[in-house]
């Protein structure tokens, strides 16, 4: 390896601090540049819980990066030269950031940024909240109304159960095309609904949301349900970057990439995380996870790193362990998982559940730090 080597990580989320951490001890005499738009790091998977009302944990990503002489260039990417191999960036908008450069060069570069909200169906990038990133969440005010939650996957459920518990005085609409944790095993599907049935959340499955609307929602059956509030909560967006830049992409414009997380178009291009598409057990593309963005950011660090000492990696394996869910801060559920991430016949639930949800966020915020 050349010291020259110079390495820029797309993203400080879970999977670009994963890999800079990892590339910062495997990578010696790369020269490791991280870029990203926001100066802390906030543990995104607690984004229901600040939503609520809650402190978070939060970080400053520079001075984490600097104890391990990572470099963090505090930018907006605006564009990616694959050919020129060039990272062109802008300012952050009302920040105190040092000056950087108008464009970063770049050897390898790992492309890590994330997802965000998903604007859904007519009407929900305007009148919807989303607890999909800090922003979002740092400007969701829920008042005494009717509050509703539009998605029965697992944020929506977090989201639905620690507002029932933190806004006693608001009603909690639960709104799901399918049974909440509808891919969660009966027993675990029966808890949910006990739980959230106790913190008061009213469930109603079977409501598949055409339209947002500035009083509440329509159905496709046509019933409107009036909201003072309504969450938007069914899935996530990327980036179009990748997309815009010319890497093959898929049709959420996430990278596509071969068995070592390189992309199929550029190959000294990796991706990693929710802006990846990585193939994973059974067949089936990992799904986005703070517990799938980890273990890719650091293989691609891996990967990178035994390439540049001129060998190739193995290729990358991920099977399944558990899925968390938080049900307000007193109970919680962990279904366990098969590799493929079919539910397994073991649950957690209750305070055990909760504590366990808790120390897996805590370790998750701890793999990150690099
Ligand atoms: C409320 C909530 C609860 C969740 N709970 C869980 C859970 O219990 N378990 C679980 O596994 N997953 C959970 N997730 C999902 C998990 O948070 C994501 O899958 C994970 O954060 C993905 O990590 P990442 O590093 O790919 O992307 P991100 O965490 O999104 O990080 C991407 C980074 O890229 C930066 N960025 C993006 N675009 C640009 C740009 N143009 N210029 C500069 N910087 C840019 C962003 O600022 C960000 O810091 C939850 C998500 C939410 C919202």
């Amino acid at each position: 390896m050349t010291g020259e080597h110079r390495i820029v990580v797309l993203g400080a989320g879970y999977a670009g601090l994963a890999a800079a951490g990892r590339l910062a001890s495997r990578a010696r005499g790369a020269r490791i540049t991280v870029v990203d738009a926001r100066a802390d790091f906030v543990e995104r998977v607690r984004l229901h819980q600040r939503a609520a009302g809650q402190e978070i944990p939060r970080w400053d990503i520079r001075e984490a990066l600097e104890h391990k002489k990572v470099h963090f260039v505090r930018a907006r990417v605006r564009d990616i030269d694959v050919v020129g191999g060039l990272v062109l960036l802008d300012d952050v908008a009302e920040s105190d950031a040092p000056a950087h450069p108008a464009a970063l060069e770049y050897d390898t570069l790992v492309y890590a940024l994330g997802s965000r909200r998903d604007t859904g169906v007519p009407g929900a990038a305007e009148y919807a909240l989303s607890v999909a990133t800090p922003e979002d969440a740092a400007t969701l005010t829920v008042g005494r109304g009717t509050v509703a939650v539009v998605g029965g996957g697992a944020t929506g459920i977090e989201l639905a159960a620690e507002l029932a518990e933190s806004h006693p005085d608001s009603r909690v609409l639960l709104l799901s095309s399918e049974e909440p944790a509808g891919w969660m095993s009966e027993r675990a599907r029966r808890y949910v609904r006990g739980a959230l049935e106790r913190l008061g959340v009213e469930i109603m499955s079977g409501a598949k949301v055409a339209e947002v609307l500035a009083t509440g929602v329509r159905l496709v059956d046509g019933t409107i349900v009036d909201a003072e509030t309504t969450i938007w909560t069914t899935g996530f967006g990327v980036p179009d970057l990748a997309r815009r830049a010319g890497l093959a992409v898929d049709g959420h414009g996430r990278v596509r990439t071969d068995a070592t997380l390189r992309s199929l178009s550029h190959p000294n291009t990796y991706a990693a995380g929710d802006s990846a598409v990585v193939a994973g057990p059974g067949d089936r593309e990992l799904r986005m996870a703070c517990a799938t963005a980890l273990p890719t950011g650091k293989y691609t660090a891996d990967a990178i790193a035994t390439r540049l000492r001129g060998r190739e990696p193995r290729e990358f394996h991920f099977r399944y362990v558990a899925q968390c869910l938080s049900l307000g801060r007193g109970d919680g559920l962990i279904q366990f998982l098969k590799a493929d991430d079919t539910p397994a016949r073991t649950v957690l639930t209750g305070r055990t559940g909760a504590w366990v949800k808790e120390r897996i966020v805590r370790g998750a915020g701890w793999a990150a730090k690099p």
